[in-house]
């Protein structure tokens, strides 16, 4: 078996560690006779693997007693629609920066529910920046703040926390939860597909402050209403269980790591690694201001784009896949997410010399 380094954007590459130990425990799970899989969600075994990822997660990111972490379904997308449905309440406005596609996703559903005020957007600089915080116009009668602290697609990310006074901030975190450490009690609401750095598509995780709960609009379906999860410990239905063993073997293996502190050092150096090897090339290029480029997301172009067929195929010949840029932008992006080692950055780089040389 040859695992080869996967840069995709998600579902993003895992921790081989975390699939040797999954593949171990697949038949057979800690003496039980059946698979994780297998088993009633409110089993004794599996309530056991639910509490303990929360707590892991709680540990990871110190998550303070007074928010709920919620494990669903449905993709940061549905939290799209979740976000207005519960916390617009009796406010007729919230708050939307927008910095790119994903923003616009959040945007455009949220209108489905309410009116939704731009705050600040750098669409006419082409998101090549995130707005800084002097430049958001926030209203203070806002239901909550919504962001996206990084845009995976665009690869431009928040070096700051916005400060939205007593305002709930609400951030779109899929592509860059656990990535470093935050202040989730700077947050009203986080919320993150795990298909990026948390584990396997078809979980997602929501940090919410408990005083935001209860209050959604009269229609929202039960599904739709993180008090209803709430109160049944994300049990209000079968839950994706097998997604939610996997995120804890992940969370387990974040803390071997040294939890977030360690692999921030790591994220930030592998990303200046590549960030360095691009700016000192005329081969290559990316367009982001250098203080709000993204350690999760590399977008970035080769001086010839005739080539780019070229060098997607010699990279995966060399063992470095999923480098194709989104199907909206082009170009190339190196999605280096927790689980992508160290040891991919530089192979990548030195695929992109070798490359550069031969075509310049
Ligand atoms: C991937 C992604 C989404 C979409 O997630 P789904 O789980 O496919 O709904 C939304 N926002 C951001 C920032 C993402 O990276």
């Amino acid at each position: 078996m040859s695992r080869k380094y996967n840069f995709s954007a998600g579902p993003a590459a895992l921790p081989a560690e975390v699939l040797e130990q999954a593949r171990d425990e697949m038949l057979d799970w800690h003496g039980q006779g059946l698979s994780i899989m297998e088993m009633s969600h409110r089993s004794d075994a599996f309530v056991s693997v639910a509490e303990q990822a929360e707590q892991d997660l709680r540990d990871l990111m110190s998550i303070p007693d007074n928010y709920r972490v919620l494990f669903l379904q449905g993709g940061a997308t549905s939290q799209f629609a979740m976000v207005p449905l519960n916390l617009l309440g009796d406010k007729t406005s919230a708050d939307y920066i927008n910095t790119g596609i994903w923003s616009k996703k959040g945007i455009a559903e949220a209108r489905r529910y309410g009116y939704v005020r731009i705050a600040g957007s750098t669409e006419s600089e082409q998101f090549t920046r995130v707005p800084t915080q002097d430049e958001l116009e926030l209203d203070p009668n806002a239901a909550y703040v919504h962001y996206t602290p990084n845009e995976t697609i665009g690869g431009v990310e928040y070096n700051y926390i916005p400060d939205t006074g007593s305002v709930p901030l609400v951030a779109d975190m899929s592509s860059s939860i656990l990535s470093r450490e935050i202040d989730v009690s700077r947050f009203g609401l986080i919320y993150a597909g795990a298909q990026k750095n948390i584990g396997p598509a078809g979980l997602t995780v929501v940090i919410v402050r408990e005083d935001l709960l209860g209050k959604a609009a009269a229609a929202t379906p039960a599904m739709f209403d993180y008090q209803v999860h709430a109160g049944a410990d994300s049990m209000n239905n079968t839950p994706p269980t097998f997604g939610w063993y996997l995120a804890g073997l992940v969370f387990k293996w974040l803390k071997r790591q040294g939890g977030v502190a360690a692999i921030e050092a790591v994220n930030r150096r592998k990303a200046a690694k590549l960030y360095d090897y691009i700016d000192s090339s005329s081969f290559y290029a990316n367009p982001i201001a250098p203080d709000c480029r993204s350690w999760m997301n590399v977008p970035f172009t080769l001086a010839n784009a005739g080539l780019d067929g070229m060098f997607l195929e010699q990279a995966e010949a060399a063992g470095l896949l999923n480098l194709q840029g989104h199907r909206s932008v082009g170009g190339m992006r190196a999605s280096l997410y927790n689980a992508v080692p160290e040891a991919a950055v530089d192979a990548l780089i030195e695929f992109m010399q070798t490359f550069a040389q031969q075509h310049a």
